[in-house]
């Protein structure tokens, strides 16, 4: 990851209209979350619990009732400190906590996916 990639944010939004966390970055970079995107990665231990077993057993708990594409909706938000920020959603899952770090790591765009942005000086 180049140096030059920023994880402070200078601007948030949390559009629930759009159903959207937007984020610019302070290396100018524009990050646009959809909330489907968002609470799949949420970070918290349950949800990562989750993802490791959700291939092995069929028979898996949900923390919640499964949202389906679409349905994904912010409920509530805050800051956490000057690090992350906190979401809950509308199936009562409120347990993740979202650093700009990962935020940043996870940027849908395409420049992020393919590795291009702070690829040049
Ligand atoms: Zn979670
Ligand atoms: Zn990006």
């Amino acid at each position: 990851m180049a140096a030059e990639v920023s994880t402070d944010p200078v601007d948030i939004q949390v559009d629930t209209e759009a159903r959207e966390l937007r984020i610019r970055w302070e290396d100018a970079h524009q990050s646009a979350y959809p909330f489907d995107l968002l609470r799949k990665a949420c970070p918290c231990a349950v949800c990562r619990e989750e993802r490791r077993t959700a291939d092995k057993s069929p028979f898996r708990l949900l923390s919640g009732q499964p949202l389906k594409p679409g349905e994904a909706q912010v409920l509530a938000h805050r800051p956490v400190g000057r690090y992350a920020l906190w979401f809950k959603w509308n199936d009562g899952h409120e347990t993740g906590i979202y650093s700009f770090d990962m935020l940043r790591e996870i940027c849908p765009c395409d420049l992020c996916r393919q590795g291009i942005w702070g690829k040049n000086e």
